[in-house]
């Protein structure tokens, strides 16, 4: 059985203050046992440690992106081997906010989610059509493009969780319907089980991100093969808890 995984994506929010609150809010929390449902939250770089010193034991950290290869003259840029010397034990890779805002290709996704993976990252790989690409039908032909320059370069799937988070769906209040998100999970899991192999299909984390809230979630989660989700709005409201409460 895949273990439930709810990631929180702060993306570039939050002060020092706001943090320490959030924090607070989610250690308060009663929720399922880490061997039920696997939680994560992704704060802005400048707050990983700071989240990471103060967060309970059973939740965890990512960060939001690393550099592509070994550290260096990269001005700006943060990587992998950094998040492994810090601890970070996971990292999200390949967000459409970056594919689009900051031009990072299928290949660059690709071979920094390899990196991230080879210096012992887990890695939330993210995947997921435009508008345009939907209406025009080539979803399934877009995300397996995206899920293949992962796959071309990743041979160990253990520490990958795919995040399915279509483009129209994020941060407009427009979630995918669950009939829709399923459709592409089982699409996916299907191209999986045919270009990689039955058991990295069988075991793969497919999880839902856009528009998810406390209201939702629980119609989302109950698709078999939404394995959980990647949540940004809501992850810094209270309705946080109840998502990571949705499978159960
Ligand atoms: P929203 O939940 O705000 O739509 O964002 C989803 C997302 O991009 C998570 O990575």
């Amino acid at each position: 059985a895949r273990k439930f995984f709810v990631g929180g994506n702060w993306k570039c929010n939050g002060t020092t203050e706001e943090v320490k609150k959030i924090v607070t809010k989610l250690n308060e929390a009663e929720v399922p046992s880490e061997d039920v449902v696997e939680v994560v939250v992704s704060p802005p770089f400048v707050f990983l440690t700071l989240v990471k010193s103060l967060l309970r034991s059973d939740f965890h950290v990512a960060a939001q992106n690393c550099w592509v290869r070994k550290g260096g003259a990269f001005t700006g840029e943060v990587s992998a081997e950094m998040l492994v010397n810090l601890n970070i034990p996971w990292v999200v890779i390949g967000h459409s906010e970056r594919r689009a805002l900051l031009n990072e290709s299928n290949e660059f996704v690709g071979d920094k989610v390899a990196y991230a993976l080879s210096q012992g990252l887990k890695v939330i790989a993210c995947i997921g059509e435009t508008l345009e690409q939907r209406e025009s039908g080539s979803t399934m032909t877009v995300v397996a493009a995206q899920t293949k320059a992962i796959a071309d370069k990743v041979t160990n799937w253990e520490n990958v969780v795919l995040a399915y988070e279509p483009v129209w769906a994020i941060g407009t209040g427009k979630v995918a319907t669950p009939a829709q998100a399923q459709e592409v999970h089982c699409e996916l899991r299907k191209w999986l089980h045919d270009n990689v192999g039955a058991g990295v299909a069988a075991s793969t984390r497919i999880i839902y991100g856009g528009s998810v809230n406390g209201a939702n979630c629980k119609e989302l989660a109950a698709q078999p093969d939404v394995d959980g989700f990647l949540v940004g709005g809501a992850s810094l409201k209270p309705e946080f808890i109840d998502i990571i409460k949705a499978a159960t």
